[in-house]
């Protein structure tokens, strides 16, 4: 069927999620859109379904809910509809507004774009967000995981990740040498690969104004900007510029600089107010290591945020439990961060927390946050009775290893409190 006659009918019940003036107005009732996703997502997915379910109604008793839209990408809608991602899709996500996803596969070799840089570019979701905290019983390789608390926000559009760069002796970077040459007196070498980085006030400064109101929201105490700009001084420093410009011209009286605190008689901050301060890259990886209980919020550029997340993740267990959102200016995707795990596929085997936890975010996002608590809380209780999927068992002593379904039950029973 070609794509542009499909045509998605959303769930009879249920109310869109509006935007006024910026932010978001929520129905009891909003429709979501649900992409399944690829190899394990189906699994997955259907157990945050249940557990979102499960946590929303013992939070409200009936008075809210989500009427869930299942809209096609990835595999499955290539044999459907023979396309990956159905314009239908993103039309459906862009008109909803917020939407949850599960893992798609991106073919290796030519041809296939990411469906997953597809939608952000799409969607213009400029913010990859990724908390990272640890859940009591998941195993981890440091001493003290229960120190790491942050909230990473990564920028998604620019950097290195622009996808401006040319091959060693192709016409255009042999051009971009001889202006080199030519133009600024700059010598690099005629065997050199070339690529642009390409970091601009407009997104920098939208990426940190993001951090800050989701600081000040959270009742979080710092916002930490990391950069290399002691090197890139007009990329990364410029960064660390725009993220101390937002802050004093949008944020002046509810944030302190880490210099202002310093100042202080009693060197801590001011009450009610939000810490920014900045970080070089390097050293951010050991802080978190050494001192992980000194950082919050963290907010940079796309290539330090992606090793920055991942090395994160590792401290408290991992792919199965690290979930992310991408966020733009209203809309929001939610997703776990691995990847369709397709060894897996169709097992009930692999461990649903990253996209049980994305859900949690959806609630975060849309305000329902008692609801979020209700499922993390449930999550972890699950966690603490050592029933618990594969990848877990394997690493804690005396747990039982059960599927992905039997752990969503575990947690909606432990959301019913029974
Ligand atoms: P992956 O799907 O994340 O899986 C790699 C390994 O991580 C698995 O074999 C498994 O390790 C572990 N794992 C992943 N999810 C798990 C879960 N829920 N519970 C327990 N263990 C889990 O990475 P990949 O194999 O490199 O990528 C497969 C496909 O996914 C590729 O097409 C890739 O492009 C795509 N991908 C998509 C996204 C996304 O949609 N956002 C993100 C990353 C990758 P063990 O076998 O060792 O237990």
């Amino acid at each position: 069927m070609p794509t542009e006659r499909l045509k998605l009918e959303p769930p009879p019940e249920g109310h869109k999620i509006l935007i006024a003036q910026g932010a978001l107005r929520v129905p009891d009732d909003p429709i979501v859109p649900l992409i399944e996703g690829d190899g394990v997502g189906p699994d997955v997915t259907a157990a945050a379904r249940r557990t979102i379910d499960a946590a929303v109604d013992a939070t409200y008793a009936g008075r809210r809910r989500i009427a869930w839209y299942r809209v096609p990408a990835g595999e499955s809608a290539l044999i459907r509809h023979g396309d990956m991602l159905p314009d239908a899709t993103t039309h459906a996500i862009r008109e909803y507004v917020v939407a949850l996803k599960g893992p798609l596969t991106t073919p290796v070799g030519g041809g296939f774009r990411s469906l997953n840089v597809a939608l952000r570019q799409t969607l213009d979701l400029f913010a990859n967000v990724r908390p990272v905290y640890w859940l009591p019983g998941v195993p981890s390789p440091v001493l003290h995981p229960e120190r790491l608390d942050i909230v990473i926000f990564r920028e998604a559009t620019e950097d290195v990740y622009a996808g401006i760069e040319w091959a060693k002796g192709s016409d255009e970077a042999r051009r971009i040498l001889e202006i080199l040459r030519t133009e600024f007196n700059v010598r690099v070498r005629e065997d050199s690969g070339i690529g642009l980085k390409p970091i601009s006030e407009f997104c920098s400064k939208r990426l940190v104004r993001k951090a800050i109101a989701y600081a000040l929201a959270h009742g979080r105490r710092s916002v930490t900007l990391v950069h290399k700009g002691n090197i890139m001084k007009f990329t990364e420093g410029a960064f660390r510029e725009w993220g101390y410009e937002v802050a004093r011209d949008e944020f002046g009286d509810r944030t302190a600089t880490g210099e202002d605190v310093q100042r202080r008689p009693d060197g801590r901050a001011p009450e009610g107010k939000v810490v920014i301060k900045d970080v070089i890259a390097d050293n951010m990886f050991q802080q978190l290591l050494l001192r992980p209980a000194e950082y919050d919020v963290i907010a940079t550029s796309n290539l330090n945020g992606d090793y920055l997340s991942d090395a994160a993740a590792a401290q408290v267990g991992g792919l199965g439990v690290a979930p992310g959102g991408n966020l733009g200016d209203a809309h929001a995707l939610f997703e776990p961060i691995h990847g369709s795990a397709p060894k897996y596929a169709g097992m009930d085997k692999v461990n649903p927390t990253a996209e049980i936890l994305a859900g949690a975010m959806m609630l975060e996002h849309i305000g329902w946050d008692e609801a979020a608590i209700r499922l993390k809380e449930g999550v972890r209780a699950a966690i603490r009775a050592k029933a618990v999927t594969y990848d877990l068992a394997r690493q804690m002593a005396g747990a039982t290893e059960i599927g992905t379904s039997a752990f969503a039950e575990a947690i909606v029973r432990a959301i019913r409190g029974a």
